[in-house]
């Protein structure tokens, strides 16, 4: 074997979330000298705070259930998930001390049900399999005149940049929501400048704004909406939602959130029609609402009577400008189909999740960028999205594994020729 052969080839990944830290374990697997560097003082931020109300890693439905949930980029993403699928996911964990179990809803769940053994397990791994790690390095592009070396801020007394010529490069740079902790989008520019075809980020897996009535905040906010329907374009989702003082929140909210947002690009508001009795039919609800009228009862008390609890009474009262309707069929019919619009999402820093990024016709099937071979992207810094349910983070872990093993493939080929 000759010295050059000897050398392993090296590797900067950018970005230390789930997506970044999955290819740099598969790189480094395959003997490639490996460091990370991402611009926060510790790695997979993000990861931690998904993991804080259960780290929902990824789902159990049939894999061409799964496989619907990306939308329009199905097609794109299905080789890469299924490369490594969920069960591969699973193994993944287990692997790491952290076998996984379904939970009720389908959605799979390390045991702990936390991100933070699991994280801490990784690092240790990898730190077992060489690989480098650069905290406070923010990427600020490339360098134009040298071929392309990546420029980093690092932060330290001097502040100094730092120029990096790996041989492979993958960047994993996250969405733009929780700015604070983890990625800001602010990388987007660097590839616009590159000439990189790109999707202008907006908020997904997020709530709708309301402007509710003073009752409504004050004595509301924060009251779960417990079993509910909700409606949007003909699509119904059922879950549990929440008031907040700004609007709504809760998974079949979130679940519309790419319906939504193409109402309001399209008339400028969102409209749903929530189902405050799902369980039950129009002509039960009637039957519901006859027996437990009385005569001197208010129409709250006569709701509540009926198995209408207060916070959907005053959905009803915001619904219907304090003037619900007293001919059962009509409130029976406001009860299965309550409309409800407004003027705004949430905002894209409290998303869960964050659509646009780099567009897949920038790349090739391998996840490189078509216009600057070596380079290869993964994780939600890409144009798709999914609803919660653990299909983000299975879509970073087969997008981050799939990036590394297109990489060693191109690395390979172009060591060859
Ligand atoms: C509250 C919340 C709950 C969630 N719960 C779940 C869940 O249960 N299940 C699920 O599937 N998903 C969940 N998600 C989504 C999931 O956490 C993300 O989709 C996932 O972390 C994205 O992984 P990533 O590696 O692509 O990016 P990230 O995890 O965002 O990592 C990107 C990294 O890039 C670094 N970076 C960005 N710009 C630069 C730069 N210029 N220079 C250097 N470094 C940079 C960032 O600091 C960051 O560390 C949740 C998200 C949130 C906010």
């Amino acid at each position: 074997m000759s010295p050059a052969a000897a050398t392993p080839p090296t590797a900067a990944v950018v970005g230390g979330g789930p997506a970044g830290l999955i290819a740099a374990e598969t790189l480094a697997s395959a003997g490639v000298s490996v460091t990370v560097f991402d611009q926060r003082a510790s790695f997979g931020r993000k990861f931690l705070l998904a993991g804080r109300g259960g780290l929902n890693i990824t789902h159990s439905e049939d894999f061409d259930s799964l496989l619907g949930r990306y939308g329009n980029r199905r097609s794109a993403l299905e080789h890469v998930v299924r490369a490594f699928s969920p069960d591969d996911l699973r193994e993944w964990c287990a692997g790491l001390g952290e076998p996984t179990f379904v939970g009720t809803s389908g959605r799979v769940f390390p045991e702990s049900f936390k991100a933070t053994p699991l994280l801490r397990a990784w690092l240790a791994r990898l730190d077992g399999l060489g690989v480098k790690f650069a905290t406070r390095h923010h990427w600020n592009g490339w360098v134009s005149s040298d071929g392309g070396s990546l420029r980093f801020a690092a932060a330290g007394e001097d502040h100094a940049e730092v120029l990096v010529a790996p041989d492979i490069t993958i960047f994993a740079l996250g969405g733009a929501s929780w700015p604070r902790v983890s990625s800001d989008g602010g990388w987007l520019d660097h590839f616009v400048n590159a000439g990189v075809a790109t999707v202008p980020f907006a908020p997904t897996n997020c709530g709708v704004q309301r402007q509710w009535t003073p009752v409504m905040v004050e004595r509301f906010a924060g009251h779960p909406l417990k079993n509910i329907a909700i409606d949007v374009a003909g699509c119904s989702v059922r879950g549990d939602a929440m008031v907040t003082r700004s609007g709504l929140e809760g998974g079949p909210v979130y679940a519309h959130s790419a319906r939504l947002r193409e109402l309001l690009q399209a008339d400028k508001h969102w409209s749903m029609k929530i189902d405050l009795r799902p369980d039950l039919a129009h002509n039960r609800v009637v039957d519901q609402l006859t027996k437990a009228r009385r005569p001197k009862d208010s129409v709250s008390t006569w709701l509540r009577k009926a198995g209408v609890d207060k916070v959907r009474v005053a959905l009803l009262r915001e619904a219907t400008g304090n003037a619900i309707p007293t001919v059962v069929d009509d409130l029976a019919g406001l009860i299965k189909a309550l409309p409800l619009a407004g003027e705004a999402m949430m905002p894209i820093d409290r998303a869960i999740s964050t659509a646009g990024g780099i567009s897949f016709d920038a790349l090739d099937n391998r996840l490189m960028l078509q216009s600057r071979p070596g380079i290869f992207l993964a994780g939600e810094m890409l144009d798709w999205e999914a609803p919660t349910g653990g299909y983000l983070l299975q879509a970073c872990f087969s997008s981050g594994v799939a990036a590394a093993n297109g990489a060693l493939v191109w690395h390979d080929e172009n060591a060859r020729s």
